[in-house]
């Protein structure tokens, strides 16, 4: 089969869609999410680590939490990018507060972290709060 190879952000339901179709709109076969949607998506710890070893295309996971207000001020951000990044990079986000065995997977010593996954594999990470060029700069950095 061909096409790459994407976890619904939504629903961790793995889809094949072909290269040209990822920026038309592509649709989990599943749920009926957007599985390019150009937004920063909330996950479960399940559906990151699935993401993370499945996707082929790159993807930027915010570790996060509620109490934490630099991750509050960088979310904005975070998102802007996203958009900005949009059938390029796949931006996710996970509550560490809610999903403490995602952080320790991956050893997060502070938050916020940013780690870039392709290929199955972390390719970089970044902690601090960033303003979105800076988020973009890494991402691109990261995944080139
Ligand atoms: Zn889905």
């Amino acid at each position: 089969m061909s096409g790459l190879k994407l976890v619904c952000l939504s629903c961790a339901q793995t889809n094949r869609v072909p290269e040209q179709k990822l920026n038309a709109g592509a649709k989990c076969g599943t749920c009926g999410e957007r599985l390019m949607s150009g937004k920063a998506v909330e996950v479960d710890a399940q559906t990151l680590a699935k993401a993370a070893r499945t996707d082929e295309v790159p993807l930027l996971v915010d570790f996060w939490a509620p109490w934490c207000g630099p991750c509050r001020m960088m979310a904005p951000q975070f998102s802007k990018a996203a958009g900005h990044m949009k059938g390029l990079v796949r931006f996710a986000k996970i509550n560490t507060q809610d999903f403490p065995q995602a952080s320790q997977k991956h050893g997060i010593r502070g938050i916020p972290t940013m780690i870039g996954f392709a290929g199955g594999r972390e390719k970089g990470r970044q902690s601090g709060a960033l303003q979105a060029p800076q988020i973009e700069a890494f991402a691109a950095q990261t995944f080139r």
